[in-house]
């Protein structure tokens, strides 16, 4: 009992010395937050880059398309230019904090109320050149073009290749990876982004899409400090090969996230055939993707499911009738393993046909996020496909991101990178 009295008195100076060691504490984290938090300035907004720049360094990006109507704000004022000459040039819109409706009725455009005889419009922002469409902040101009049919419109965001290639390294690689990974990566982009342009930009209104059909964009939102060092410190650089004319020019820096242990030749995938794209080993990814990504789980899809999405996407295989059999006719040997490239699809009329793995693999799952890659066996499972052995995740062509990323950490340059994924091809600038 006593030792408890003595116990309890001996505790009470311990607890104020406490009360008086928080209070000093609170007081002190409190000055520090006030210094700290409640005195930062704004982060700025970064400008946008080469707004000045030559019409053949901007890329066309669709982002809406087939749509009646629309939401737009920016900052600061903005113009809208007829881009039909023969209407009056432009009009000016005040500032204006609150998004403004953009919609089409009886054929015409209509911004904030006002409406426009042209069937082409540009919306131009002014400085910082920063917009948000439907909520998602964009850089550059914005393209009004509506569709033959008269009832809708696309929307098309025209930004300089810099700030273009800022927004899709963000998307395509994750910011925190090695900067030299990341400098391969804008290379890569840069140089895919203009091939693309050169090569169907001229046949339509629009040069890339913001999917990963051709490469991912979404704008300010995927910018990083680490991300702006890699597109800057690459400012102007794009890959180039010796073509069979004779000629030095860039060609499609395809890449995709896991080879799986070897890269394929562009010509089983998509068709086309360039030196750098025939496919190397690449011994960088597996130690750098997660093991799902590497070795992927089994898929399974029920038969009428498979008969169904090839259907869609391919209405010719109803010749076929019921699809009964799915075999190897192609594959790419690499050793211990192999990537199908040409599948027999045999039907239950006795005709068969040929696709592409690579269409079979993203008709039956458009996602890509179950069979990851043709890095794999198809077999029959009761009433369903079953995709197994799985390795990689992508097609397979041109620079493997996770192995840029191994590569850099054992402190290659990105040249060094893009030099090993697309042989025989060098770094060269065009600004
Ligand atoms: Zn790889």
């Amino acid at each position: 009992m006593s030792s408890l009295i003595v116990t309890q008195l001996a505790a009470k100076p311990r607890k104020l010395i406490h009360r008086v060691y928080r209070s000093v504490f609170w007081v002190a984290l409190s000055i520090y937050l006030m210094i700290h938090l409640g005195c930062k300035p704004r982060e700025l907004v970064r400008p946008t880059p080469q707004i000045d720049a030559a019409q053949r360094y901007w890329v066309r990006v669709l982002l809406l398309n087939n749509i009646t109507d629309c939401n737009v704000q920016t900052a600061s004022y903005f113009n809208v230019i007829n881009l039909d000459e023969s209407l009056p040039l432009e009009t000016s819109f005040s500032s204006l904090e609150n998004p403004i409706r953009i919609k089409i009725s009886a054929g015409k455009l209509t911004i904030a109320g006002r409406t426009f005889k042209s069937s082409k419009l540009l919306v131009y922002p002014n400085e910082p050149y920063i917009f948000s469409l439907n909520g998602s902040e964009y850089r550059g101009k914005l393209e009004l073009i509506i569709n033959p049919d008269g009832n809708t419109f696309d929307v098309i965001n025209l930004v300089p290749l810099e700030p273009y290639l800022a927004s899709v390294v963000g998307a395509e690689m994750p910011d925190y990876w090695e900067p030299e990974a990341l400098k391969a990566q804008a290379i890569a982009a840069r140089t895919y982004c203009l091939y693309i342009k050169n090569r169907f930009g001229t046949k339509r209104n629009w040069d890339v899409s913001k999917t990963q059909a051709n490469q991912v964009y979404l704008g300010v939102k995927t910018e990083s400090a680490p991300v702006w060092n890699a597109v800057n410190n690459t400012y102007g650089e794009v890959l180039t090969c010796r073509h069979p004319d004779g000629t030095e020019d860039i060609f499609p820096t395809y890449y995709s996230s896991v080879c799986g242990g070897h890269t394929e030749n562009s010509k089983n995938v998509f068709g086309d055939s360039f030196g750098p794209l025939a496919g190397v080993a690449c011994p960088y990814c597996k130690d750098t993707a997660k093991l799902t990504l590497f070795f992927w789980p089994m898929a399974q899809f029920a038969k009428s499911t498979v008969t169904t999405r090839l259907f869609q996407k391919y209405p010719q295989l109803k010749q076929l009738g019921k699809i009964t059999d799915i075999l190897p006719a192609e594959q790419s040997d690499y050793g211990t393993f192999s990537r199908l490239t040409k599948i027999k699809l045999v039907g239950s009329t006795g005709k068969s046909d040929f696709l592409r793995a690579e269409d079979l693999r993203l008709s039956i799952d458009p996602t890509g996020k179950q069979i990851q890659s043709t890095i794999c066996q198809i077999k029959k499972w009761d009433d369903k496909w079953a995709f197994l052995a799985g390795r990689g995740w992508g097609h397979g062509v041109g620079m493997c991101q996770h192995g840029a990323q191994g590569m850099a950490r054992q402190g290659k340059t990105a040249e060094r990178i893009l030099t090993y994924y697309y042989p025989g091809s060098k770094v060269v600038n065009i600004y």
